[in-house]
């Protein structure tokens, strides 16, 4: 008889490991599910705030057009230059702001001495946090570029 009780007590003891187990296992999936959930709430959070941060009002895009003379800051092609050589050819160039030191590396989002006019095309390769610099040691057109083509031509 007592032999049949103590296997009995072995199968609860068991049971009750195997179930304090899943119960663990279980605690463990779902704080896991909870922490992905905050995860993810903070990522679109802080995401929601660097483009709020990023945003650039209409007056401060006029000011910085106007202060760099609607000059790309990298390659130093400008309005000005494009219509003096066709009027209204200016219009066809895509100048954009930059922030400087991007708002995701922790730049300014609003202070006009972060921002600068680029071209389209040296803004696609400043992508990142490089410097002026940088993307005009990597480029080969611009004004420096152009001003040597019409040398060759003449
Ligand atoms: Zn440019």
């Amino acid at each position: 008889m007592s032999t049949y009780m103590n296997d009995e007590n072995k199968v609860v003891i068991v049971l009750a490991l195997l179930l304090g187990i899943f119960v663990i296992a279980w605690l463990i999936s779902v704080i896991r599910q909870a922490k992905a959930q905050h995860d993810a709430k903070r990522q679109e959070r802080e995401r929601k705030d660097t483009a709020r941060r990023r945003y650039v009002s209409n007056r401060l895009k006029e000011y910085v057009l106007e202060r760099d003379d609607e000059t790309c800051q990298i390659c130093g092609i400008s309005k000005r230059l494009l219509d003096n050589y066709m009027d209204g050819l200016g219009d066809y160039l895509l100048l954009e702001i930059d922030h400087i030191t991007p708002v995701a590396s922790g730049g300014s989002g609003d202070d006009a001495d972060n921002l600068q006019v680029l071209c389209w095309r040296c803004n696609r390769k400043k992508s990142g946090s490089k410097t002026n610099r940088e993307v005009a040691a990597d480029i080969d057109y611009g004004i420096r570029y152009l001003k040597k083509r019409r040398k060759l031509l003449k």
